[in-house]
Formats: structure tokens, C-alpha cells, sequence
């Protein structure tokens, strides 16, 4: 068998295992850009399990470009609360109104106009041009690395520069042109369903009697890594004001995680501090410049783990006299408490909420 021959039987094998075995998912079979867009952006970094109730609220809130356009951004935050990497819920914001801007509100065709959409990476550019447009864009996503490494024991890692452009030269190979799109689909279900990272069910795949980390008993040592992610501890200290029915909250601005969220005043702090140490600090002063007579219950410390993070969070309830009450509608937004549960909030301050 010549090389061009085993790269059709690849994808030949893919496929015909994918039609027998593929899930049945809200999005898939729907060649409409727009659903299609929506569900690839929820599944970054997200599971099918996690993003499906995601997926069903989004599209139901907003059915189609012009309403996500339209929306304020305080309502796709809200949608999105939980399910973390909230950078992608306001591209797709974003991304939305650019279409309704410069494409007069039809979802662009071209692979490069696609990929000119804010937050649409090459691997989205080529599931969408593929699933919708059949474009013979090949997808390279963690799903596809991890076939790809094992199916033909690749030991370059994927998170280099030159791994990279290998896997997605190898991904182009094996790609079956006249149906890219199932194809994709195929692999990436692979991943998802047989190939998995701990336990991979070789018994069950379509791919054995050519694979060749299976044919060497090497499956568990692709794919290869460079190295761990280091997780940086943070130390987080929140105070949730209570007065008169009222609290105080403020959007965080910043470039740091959870951008254009809602939280409680905070300081951070580089280890942990006891409410002693936190009330003799600067940053309490000037955060709350009057707590002479007020009364701090520390009500519980969280630990919350995001991909590069550990967070250590302290929560603490303050009541509060008028005049310090006066200082801190200067800094922060005055709400009813009742209302907060209407506010886009991280899922550590949601955590928090769930206790009270
Ligand atoms: Fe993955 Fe095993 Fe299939 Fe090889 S045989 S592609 S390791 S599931």
C-alpha cells in the first residue's frame, strides 16, 4: 500500500466508525454557521457534558447573530456564568457585532474572513469552514493531537512552535478533501470517545491494526509533553457589605481573569492574611476608610482552581455604619441584595453566594 493509499484508508476508517458510533449532539447535522460557531466556541476547553446545557440556554436566548448583536454584555456574561474563560463569551459578543458591522449581518463564507472574527482562532476557522462550507481545512484541536501522536508515534511535543506545524501538517495529510467535514468530526470524536488521554479503548478502535504506539505497547506514552503548567497561588479577600438591604459590588476592569465580572471589594494579598492582618493593612484603609465601628464575621475561605491558578479565597461579612457606607458608594455599586443573583458573577463568588 502506497502512502496516498493509507492516508484514504485512515480517514475511510474514521469515518465509517464515526457514522456508526458519533453522538447524538443539538449542533451536529445542523449546517447553519451560526449554531455551528456557538457550539465550537462553548467546547473550547469545555467538555460536551459541561457545554450541552450551556449550548441549549445560549441558543435559545440568543437565536441567531442580530439578537447576540444586540445584546448588552452584562447578558452573555450572564449566560456564560460557570462555565469559566469568560474571554470567549465576550469575543463572541464582539465577533457578533463585527458581522452585523462589516458583513451586513450574514455570517462570512471565506476561511480567512472567518478567521478574521475576534476570538476565532485557526482551529474554529477550520471546523466551521469544514463542518458548513466543506472547505478542506483540516481541524487540529487536543483531541486530534493526541490520535495523531499516537496513531503514528510523533514524539515531538504538541506545545512547541515546530510541533505544532507538524501535527497540523500531519492532520492536512490524512485529510479526506471531498468530505472534510465529517472527517474532522471523525477524528475529534476519536479523541473524545476511544483515544482518551488515561484509559484509550484500543479494542474499540477503528485505527489498531495501524496504530503504532498500540503496536509498540507505547499508547500511554503519546502524547509527548514539555513540561507541566506552573499554577501560581493567589490570595483573594472579599467582603460582602450588608446594609440596610443594600450591598456593594464593583465590574472587574482590569486585563486579569474574569474581565467585566462582578465581585465583592477585595484586596489580594501575597500569602494568606487572618482578618487581623487584613485590618491593620493600608489596603483596608483605603478600601474602607471608616470601620471603626464595624463588625467582620469571616464567613468561609474557598479554594478555586483555574488552569494557571490556584485562588485562596476569604470571604467576609461586614456590617457598617452610614459614614462608611458614604465612603464606599464612591468606589462601588450600590445594589439591593436581593438583586445580585441578576449580576454575571465568577463561579467562585457564585460558590460563595450558594453558602449564604
Ligand atoms: Fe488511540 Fe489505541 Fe486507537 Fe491507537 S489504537 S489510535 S492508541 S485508541
Amino acid at each position: 500500500m502506497n502512502k496516498k493509499e493509507s492516508d484514504k484508508l485512515i480517514s475511510s476508517l474514521l469515518q465509517k466508525w464515526y457514522e456508526h458510533h458519533k453522538r447524538s449532539l443539538p449542533w451536529r447535522g445542523i449546517r447553519d454557521p451560526y449554531t455551528v460557531w456557538i457550539s465550537e466556541i462553548i467546547l473550547q476547553q469545555t467538555r460536551v457534558n459541561q457545554g450541552y446545557d450551556y449550548f441549549l440556554r445560549f441558543i435559545e436566548k440568543f437565536p441567531d447573530i442580530r439578537s447576540l448583536a444586540n445584546a448588552p454584555e452584562d447578558d452573555v456574561l450572564k449566560i456564560w456564568q460557570g462555565l469559566g474563560y469568560y474571554s470567549r463569551a465576550r469575543n463572541l459578543h464582539a465577533a457578533a457585532r463585527q458581522i452585523m458591522e462589516k458583513f451586513d449581518g450574514v455570517f462570512p463564507v471565506s476561511y480567512s474572513d472567518i478567521l478574521s472574527l475576534k476570538g476565532v482562532g485557526e482551529y474554529t476557522a477550520a471546523a466551521i469552514s469544514s463542518i458548513v462550507f466543506n472547505l478542506p481545512r483540516a481541524v487540529v484541536d487536543g483531541n486530534v493531537y493526541r490520535v495523531l501522536s499516537r496513531l503514528f508515534a510523533i514524539d515531538e511535543p504538541a506545545d512547541t512552535t515546530s510541533g505544532k506545524k507538524l501535527f497540523a501538517e500531519m492532520a492536512k495529510y490524512i485529510l479526506d478533501e471531498r468530505h472534510p467535514g465529517n472527517h474532522n468530526q471523525a477524528i475529534m470524536e476519536l479523541g473524545a470517545l476511544v483515544c482518551t488521554p488515561k484509559q484509550p479503548q484500543c479494542h474499540l478502535c477503528p485505527l489498531q491494526t495501524i496504530c503504532l504506539a498500540f503496536e509498540k505497547g507505547k499508547v500511554l506514552d503519546f502524547p509527548v509533553k514539555r513540561g507541566k503548567t506552573i499554577q501560581r497561588e493567589r490570595f483573594f479577600n472579599y467582603f460582602h457589605i450588608e446594609h440596610n438591604g443594600y450591598t456593594y459590588i464593583k465590574k472587574r476592569d482590569s486585563s486579569d481573569i474574569w474581565k467585566n465580572l462582578y465581585e465583592f471589594p477585595l484586596i489580594e494579598t501575597e500569602a494568606k492574611y487572618d482578618l487581623l492582618q487584613l485590618q491593620e493593612s493600608k489596603e483596608l484603609a483605603t478600601l474602607i476608610p471608616s470601620t471603626d465601628s464595624a463588625y467582620f464575621q469571616h464567613k468561609i475561605r474557598l479554594k478555586h482552581v483555574l488552569s494557571h491558578r490556584i485562588i485562596h479565597a476569604d470571604f467576609y461579612r461586614i456590617e457598617l455604619n452610614e459614614q462608611g457606607c458614604f465612603d464606599l458608594e464612591k468606589k462601588f455599586i450600590k445594589i439591593e441584595s436581593a438583586s445580585l443573583s441578576e449580576y454575571p458573577v465568577s463561579r467562585l463568588i457564585h460558590k460563595y453566594l450558594e453558602t449564604i
